[in-house]
């Protein structure tokens, strides 16, 4: 794969950089600026070579046109505080506005283009749609920097349209992203332990196949669980549940048990009658959960197993929350788990954008984990071992 040093001098060339600044919002304030700081390297590397810097990115789902509530200005600032210098910004991707933004560029300015996603074309499944979306990204610059990781599995025009169409590379840090899951698939140290959570059930069922050739114990969390407690044959209430799954999960379980690898399902749940705040939550036995309340956190006692495994591995992967951790009463599974994870010697890797936001939030410091991913579903897919098109399109 192509890396920026392949790219030649850059002094006063202009550079196109994907990145991921895809962050959660409240308002026009920031709640989370872990993929903004995760795109720094990569602006500030192009910078000090005295390229012309030109960035994109989306945030959120616009609906291929313009919506004021997913304008990135408010990353843009954040962007130029993390960079000490101003982030020039353009109020549309490819317009009037970005070509004058970009004209002006003096060797090592920065400038950030309006939400990719305000054009149909972006996200297009017809290739000339996104086609001529790329052409005009393309025209803005002499070379592409592909480092928006969190993208890298999506066929979209300026993920992959825009690298056939420009002098392109991998930045900083889709190679970094890519050493760690690439260790975690050839040569995790063991045990090697999984733990899987969240909400994306569906998206998600599909690494375990692969996982069960390479993990040697899976830990299953958050909303994925009822999926496995019904093809156990036990009640769910009204929680997440993929109906259309229990067979392929029934699958899963047949196979773990031939090849001997450990699932570990939590023993008890909190459930409640309605996801808030302030709703009363009790403690069940996960085959004796009540008919009318959903199960919104891993309990007690599944908290210490799952703990106390996590803490006997040498490889720890950890995508999804455990629990609706953004509610205090239904957070306490999310943050055994990520504490746990602090306490592992070997390689610990948290993926996800709503885990990373979770050990944030829940008062974590990067640093106390391998690596945190920027990318959920890009790291998943890596280790379910499909091919990524962003990444494909840079290995020629
Ligand atoms: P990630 O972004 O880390 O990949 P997901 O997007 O799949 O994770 O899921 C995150 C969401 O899962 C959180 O908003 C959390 O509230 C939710 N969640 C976790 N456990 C449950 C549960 N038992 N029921 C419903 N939602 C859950
Ligand atoms: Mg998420």
């Amino acid at each position: 794969m192509k890396t920026i040093d392949d790219l030649g001098e850059l002094r006063g060339k202009r550079v196109l950089v994907r990145s991921d600044l895809n962050v959660p919002l409240d308002g026009a304030t920031i709640t989370d600026d872990g993929r903004i700081r995760a795109s720094v390297p990569t602006i500030r590397r192009l910078r000090g070579a005295g390229a012309r810097v030109i960035v994109t990115a989306h945030l959120g789902r616009p609906r291929g046109e313009p919506d004021p509530k997913y304008s990135l200005r408010p990353v843009a600032e954040r962007l130029g505080g993390l960079l000490g210098v101003e982030v020039r910004f353009a109020t549309d991707t490819v317009g009037p506005s970005a070509q004058q933004t970009v004209s002006g560029l003096s060797d090592g300015d920065v400038a950030l283009l309006e939400n990719v996603r305000f054009n149909a074309g972006e996200t297009s499944k017809n290739d000339a749609e996104r086609g001529a979306l790329a052409d005009q990204l393309a025209a803005l610059a002499e070379a592409f920097v592909s480092d928006g990781f969190g993208v890298v599995h999506r066929r979209q025009a300026s993920v992959v349209d825009v690298a056939e169409r420009l002098p392109h590379a991998a930045g900083e840090l889709v190679v970094t992203e890519l050493r760690v899951l690439r260790q975690l698939v050839e040569s995790p140290d063991r045990p090697y332990i999984v733990v899987l959570g969240g909400s994306k059930v569906s998206d998600k069922l599909g690494v375990i196949e692969r996982l069960l050739t390479t993990a040697d114990r899976l830990l299953i969390g958050g909303g994925m669980v009822f999926t496995f407690l019904a093809a156990q044959g036990h009640e769910v209430g009204t929680s997440l549940l993929e109906r259309e799954q229990i067979e392929t999960v029934r699958g899963y379980l047949e196979t773990a048990r031939e090849r001997k690898v450990d699932i570990v399902l939590p023993t008890d749940i909190v459930v409640v009658s309605k996801l808030e705040e302030d709703a009363t939550a009790t403690v069940v036995a996960a085959s004796a959960m009540p008919s009318d309340q959903l199960g919104a956190d891993i309990g007690p006692e599944s908290t210490k197993a799952f703990a106390a495994a996590i803490e006997s591995a040498e490889t720890v992967f950890w995508n999804g929350p455990m629990g609706v951790f953004e509610m205090r009463p239904f957070a306490a599974g999310t943050a055994a788990v990520a504490h746990a994870l602090t306490r592992v010697d070997g390689l610990t890797v948290v993926g996800g954008g709503d885990s990373a936001a979770a050990v944030r939030q829940l008062g974590f410091s990067d640093d106390e984990f391998g690596h945190i991913s920027t990318g959920g579903g890009a790291s998943l897919e890596f280790l379910e071992g499909k091919p990524l098109p962003g990444l494909q399109v840079l290995e020629d």
